[in-house]
């Protein structure tokens, strides 16, 4: 019997760096993660709600050689343990190594994972059962919306890291526009949870 897109679950795709913690420029050891105020509450009001939190995140700081893979998973077992302690959770996490034309070779790649094309959403999609046509992907960069714009997703554009300067600057540049405008990750929360009814 076919699965229909009912059985399919609602994820809320989410950012990281300027998202979830301080934008750093390049976040090459765990020691340096910070978590912004209110994002905790944020993913477990989330959890709470049944709506599947997965990380999606270019990392092509690997393919540039300022850091190993190895480094990226480590900032992300410090995540994942920050979460746990205060009873959060992330359903899944993906990120994308590449870069289409600088860096270490076996990273230098015109991939389909590096954000805005979407094969990270493709594939979390395959493995989680999303419907990502009834997704909404939070960031603080207008790729971001873009990225879920591609999916089919709805797009939230938050005001921490990157937000504000894009917003001021370059929002007369952009070719896509945010579905909604939000101070920080828990406002762009409530608002998704105002969406699917759960406000
Ligand atoms: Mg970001």
């Amino acid at each position: 019997m076919r699965r229909g897109s009912k059985d399919k679950r609602i994820a809320v795709f989410l950012d990281r760096d300027g998202t979830i913690n301080d934008e750093l420029g390049y976040l090459e050891h765990a020691d340096r993660l910070m978590v912004l105020p209110r994002v905790v509450e944020a993913i477990r009001l989330l959890n709470e709600n049944n709506l599947l939190t997965v990380l999606v995140t270019n990392q092509s700081g690997v393919a540039r050689g300022y850091f190993p893979e190895s480094a990226v998973n480590e900032v992300h077992e410090r995540l994942k343990n920050i979460l746990k302690e205060e009873g959060a959770h992330l359903d899944g996490i993906y990120y994308c190594p590449h870069h289409p034309d600088v860096g270490l070779p076996e990273y230098r790649l015109d991939c389909d994972c590096r954000k805005p094309r979407t094969g990270m959403i493709e594939k979390a999609a395959k493995d989680l059962n999303i419907d990502a046509s009834r997704s909404y992907m939070v960031g603080d960069k207008i790729i971001d919306v873009e990225f879920a714009h591609k999916a089919g997703a709805k797009g939230i554009m938050v005001m921490t890291g990157y937000g504000r300067e894009e917003l001021k600057h370059f929002s007369h540049e952009w070719k896509v526009h945010p579905d909604h405008i939000a101070d920080d990750l828990y406002d762009a929360v409530k608002w998704i949870l105002d969406q699917e009814g759960k406000g």
